[in-house]
């Protein structure tokens, strides 16, 4: 079993060497480690086409090898199944994320996206967050995850489909099967000037929150103090709304 690690905190992060640690750990596992060399969360889907890439051999958080790359989550994944890991992979696992990636922050998460990276390719592919964004101990999402991928690998997944795991640092309850739930995002725009008097931005305020009364959700299952698994199709079409859209009578 060959896996591939990835993060979007960058290499250096405490929580991808907790990862690799913890995958290192199953029998008969090879883990190869690649991932940006700075910190990209909130990278989103991002795919370089217009500047070059590189890649350097880099030591993780834990002095364990690995690669870091320029670009972004999806950058890494791309470079390392486009063939700079020669060895074939079988399964894609992100994380460990400091900081959840719940509801709609899988659009904005460089976790998750490089996990979509992975099922565009062809992989089952796994994200993992821990709901936290203090300084933080992975060791009980690593444990976990070190279960999940065998069982994820021997089951399989759908086509263009990952799952996106949550976990909370409150003891852990158990573990629900979720569907997205609902952010509230509390961003503002800060504007500050700069030494030559021109104005320049942040996207700041306070973190997000979320609608956690609605049972289910991966919100939801967090804040209850479970692990939230939630299974991810990068078909977003709706389905129902397309018939809808038939009764608008549009003619081109
Ligand atoms: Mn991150």
């Amino acid at each position: 079993m060959h896996i591939l690690v990835t993060n979007d905190d960058g290499l250096s992060a405490p929580g991808i060497a907790s990862l690799a640690a913890a995958l290192r750990r199953i029998p008969g596992a090879r883990v190869s480690v690649m991932a940006p060399a700075q910190n990209q969360s909130a990278a989103g889907h991002r795919k370089t086409l217009m500047d070059p890439l590189r890649i350097n051999a880099a030591k993780l958080y834990d002095g364990t090898d690995g690669f870091a790359c320029s670009g972004s989550p999806a950058d890494a994944i791309a470079l390392a199944l486009l063939g700079f890991i020669k060895e074939k992979v079988d399964i894609v696992v992100s994380g460990i994320n400091l900081g959840p990636n719940l509801a709609q922050d899988i659009t904005y998460s460089g976790t998750v996206t490089a996990a979509m990276e992975a099922a565009i390719s062809g992989l089952p592919a796994i994200a993992v967050s821990l709901d936290t964004f203090e300084h933080a101990d992975y060791s009980v999402a690593a444990a976990f995850v070190e279960k999940l991928t065998p069982i994820v690998l021997g089951r399989g997944l759908p086509p263009l489909t990952l799952l996106n795991v949550n976990v909370p640092t409150t003891p852990i309850k158990g573990v629900k099967i979720t569907r997205q739930g609902h952010r509230i995002y509390r961003d503002k725009l800060v504007e500050l000037v700069d030494p030559m008097g021109r104005p320049y931005y942040w996207i700041g305020g306070d973190r997000p929150t979320g609608h956690v009364e609605e049972v289910g959700t991966d919100v939801w299952a967090v804040d209850q103090g479970y692990v939230s698994i939630t299974p991810i199709r990068l078909d977003m079409t709706d389905q129902a709304m397309m018939a809808d859209i038939e009764r608008w009578g549009l003619t081109a």
